[in-house]
């Protein structure tokens, strides 16, 4: 067992690096990647004690894109067998800085709307990075609603009346950037980009070229369908398969580690392979899979 898809308290989980590697240890998990929001820092903070201890640790990134087909925003997992790089930190410390500017405009909207948070309460909060699941969070706390996902349906959400849109790179900017790192950019949980099938077959072929070359066929709000489409998609384009929990501790507190919500996912060692596969055969080629992306878009019709 184990899981590709997980956060810390770097980004919006709850557990510290070491907490969960723990709980994972303890679970039993084979391997884990830290997939935190825009960074690495959960995974840096967590390597070296994983390397003493001889778990087996990933290096992963859940990366906030906008997909123009959809007009909405879309997750991209990317994964590395080894550091990512100087570019690769850099672009992510641009991710923060914009981050940064659409949190101090959330909170003037809100206090507009006459919720009163203040910036300390946050950093109280979201101690490293803040994120939306934290103002929705102090918005429970201090009363103005009952749950968070009152906070996000009534104001944080795209469609909420605080919403603020965040400056977000392009879907292809991002599978570029993680293709250019070394990395192996996956889509994850598809279905929330579009539950039609043909749509999201459209897209990965439109993907391809980019350097797309994994999809998350398993997620806790995959239903039996959505995973069998993930998988003949992937099957038809030649992806890698990923998947994982998208642990976020207390935050989504129905979710379990490795096993998403009431074991509704078990992810398998082959799959952990499969992605290593990949990675040796881009370090021993230059660039192979792409070259094979481009036959397979001219193959494959949609
Ligand atoms: P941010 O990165 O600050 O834009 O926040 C996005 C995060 O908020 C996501 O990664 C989820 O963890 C969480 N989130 C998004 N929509 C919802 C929702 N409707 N209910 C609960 N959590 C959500
Ligand atoms: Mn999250
Ligand atoms: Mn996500
Ligand atoms: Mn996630």
């Amino acid at each position: 067992m184990i899981d590709l898809h997980c956060h810390t308290n770097y980004s919006d989980g709850s557990d510290e690096p070491l907490t969960l590697l723990n709980r994972a240890a303890q679970l039993g998990v084979q391997a884990l990647a830290i997939t935190d929001h825009d960074t690495l820092e959960g995974y840096d903070a967590a390597w070296p004690h994983a390397r003493e201890t001889g778990f087996d640790l990933l290096c992963g990134v859940e990366l906030s894109t906008r997909c123009a087909a959809s007009a909405r925003s879309a997750h991209l997992l990317a994964y590395f067998s080894s550091d990512p790089g100087s570019v690769f930190r850099t672009w992510l410390k641009t991710l923060r800085d914009k981050r940064l500017e659409r949190n101090a405009a959330l909170l003037r909207r809100l206090h507009e709307l006459k919720i009163n948070i203040s910036c300390e309460e946050l950093q109280a909060v979201g101690k490293r990075q803040i994120g939306r699941p934290h103002f929705a969070k102090l918005m429970v706390e201090k009363g103005y609603v009952k749950t968070p996902g009152e906070a996000f349906d009534r104001y944080l959400c795209e469609s909420g009346l605080a919403w603020v849109d965040r400056e977000e790179p392009s879907l292809e900017e991002a599978i570029e950037r993680v293709w250019s790192a070394g990395g192996i950019a996956s889509l994850a949980h598809p279905v929330r980009i579009s539950r039609d099938y043909g749509i999201l077959r459209k897209l990965t072929a439109a993907l391809l070229p980019h350097g797309l070359e994994a999809i998350e066929c398993f997620h806790p709000e995959h239903t039996t369908p959505d995973t069998h489409a993930c998988l003949e998609i992937a099957a038809d384009y030649g992806l890698e398969t990923t998947g994982g929990s998208d642990f976020h501790g207390s935050y989504k507190p129905d979710i379990q580690l490795a096993t998403g919500k009431d074991g509704n996912i078990q992810i398998t060692l082959p799959v952990l392979q499969n992605l290593r596969r990949r990675f040796m055969k881009k370090r021993q080629h230059d660039s192979p899979v792409a070259a094979d992306h481009a036959e397979r878009t001219c193959e494959v019709r949609s």
